[in-house]
């Protein structure tokens, strides 16, 4: 169980007011809000500490980067990798996904196949796009059923003798479906082809084992799961990292550069030139502490209970459609109101103080295959509360009875 109370105490932003009314923030799976421990990290390290990383004999410098290692190492904790080699600073799952595409990506060849699923988000569709663009790689596209689960039997039959690599988000930002990861990995294995999880909407949600999952790549954001932004991460099994080449040039990824030639850093500093956003980056630590001391499994009930109310009393109300009804959903709502567009149902939602979505999502696809221009999406986190669920049950009927 989780004293819910207690915890908003350590989110001072829910204090605030939004159009007059108590804010009431159900944009979770854009970006979570930051307890103190994460701001006062943050002003502690820019009071005291800061200093490039990697760079100085002196004492801040030191410091520094002792604070940004000992991140890299409560990462490795949290996912259960076997080393810190595996874990590379990112500024998000974006640029991890655009990292494989420019590093991995290099030993495709004209005629390779990628398989993705529809649930994409456009940063596990895009980079891809790019490198198709350069190598003439092929895509192919998993297709979900009508609750918005994947279907297994179709994602099987996709590999070929041309499949390079399987790339699938764990948890949809737009249905929450939850995937059968470890399931599709193991399938993509059997084939002889790696596969990157995107965990940008699991690792907030769910006990993340990239040993257990046996995945090659897994990416995702710190802005999701508490903390700072600016900062992601790129798990890689070590002798896939290993045998890539470096994507970006520059200062720290660098063992020794002479005008003829380069040595490059060992990992993981081979793929982390320039500097990091080490702030961030070592703010990240408490914030994985919050999710640690909270408890993945009690975060999880938590935005569960409130999100099944919530989605039920939704469902009440005349005209509303609810997307995703996967057997295994996350804490995210999809929905529209029949005849009304979703920015005028968001608008009318700001206006009563309550801070959802609405759009595309960055899933154009996904709304093309929903035959529909964008949903208004409700997520919550641990720090929601009952009576919030219901603020929103209510500020719906309140747009309801004005838009009809
Ligand atoms: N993948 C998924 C499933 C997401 O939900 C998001 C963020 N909405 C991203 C990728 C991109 O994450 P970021 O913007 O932090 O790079």
């Amino acid at each position: 169980m989780i004293d819910v109370e207690k915890i908003r105490r350590q989110f001072p932003i829910l204090e605030r007011k939004v159009s007059g009314r108590q804010l009431v923030y159900l944009d979770n799976t854009a970006t979570s809000q930051a307890p103190l421990s994460v701001v006062e990290e943050i002003g502690r390290i820019y009071r005291g500490h800061r200093a490039n990383v990697h760079r100085g004999v002196h004492t801040l410098s030191q410091e520094m980067t002792a604070l940004q290692e000992k991140s890299r190492d409560k990462v490795r904790e949290f996912i259960n990798a076997q080393s810190i080699e595996e874990i590379i600073f990112t500024r998000g799952t974006t640029e991890s996904i655009n990292l494989v595409a420019a590093s991995f990506g290099q030993r495709f060849r004209e005629g390779d196949e990628i398989i993705l699923t529809v649930m994409e988000h456009h940063a596990n569709i895009v980079p891809w796009q790019l490198l198709r663009e350069r190598t003439r790689i092929k895509l192919k596209v998993v297709e979900i059923n009508e609750k918005g689960e994947i279907d297994l039997e179709q994602y099987e039959a996709l590999f070929s003798e041309k499949t390079v690599l399987a790339s699938f988000c764990h948890v949809s930002n737009v249905l929450g479906t939850v995937n059968p990861v470890k399931e599709m990995i193991a399938t993509a294995h059997r084939h002889g082809v790696p596969a990157l999880v995107d965990g940008a909407q699991a690792s907030p949600h769910i006990k993340i084992d990239v040993r257990d999952l046996d995945c090659d790549f897994y990416v995702f954001s710190s802005h999701k799961m508490y903390g700072p932004s600016g900062v992601g991460i790129l798990y890689g099994k070590r002798e896939l990292l290993e045998s890539m080449p470096p994507w970006q040039g520059g200062g720290e990824m660098i063992a020794k550069v002479t005008f003829n030639h380069t040595d490059f850093a060992d990992l993981p500093f081979k793929f982390e030139a320039g500097t990091p956003d080490y702030i961030g980056i070592a703010a990240f630590s408490k914030a994985i502490d919050f999710i640690n001391e909270t408890g993945l499994g009690n975060i999880e009930r938590h935005e569960l209970e409130l999100a099944r109310f919530a989605e039920e009393g939704l469902r009440n109300i005349d005209g509303i459609r609810i997307y995703g009804e996967a057997k295994d959903k996350g804490p995210v709502i999809s929905f529209l109101l029949a005849g009304v567009h979703p920015y005028d149902l968001g608008l009318l939602l700001d206006k009563q103080g309550v801070e959802v979505r609405t759009g595309h999502h960055c899933a154009m696809p996904l709304m093309d295959r929903l035959g529909i221009p964008g949903t208004v999406r409700a997520s919550f986190a641990v720090y929601n509360t009952l009576d919030e669920a219901k603020r929103l049950i209510s500020a719906v009927e309140t747009a309801a009875s004005i838009l009809k």
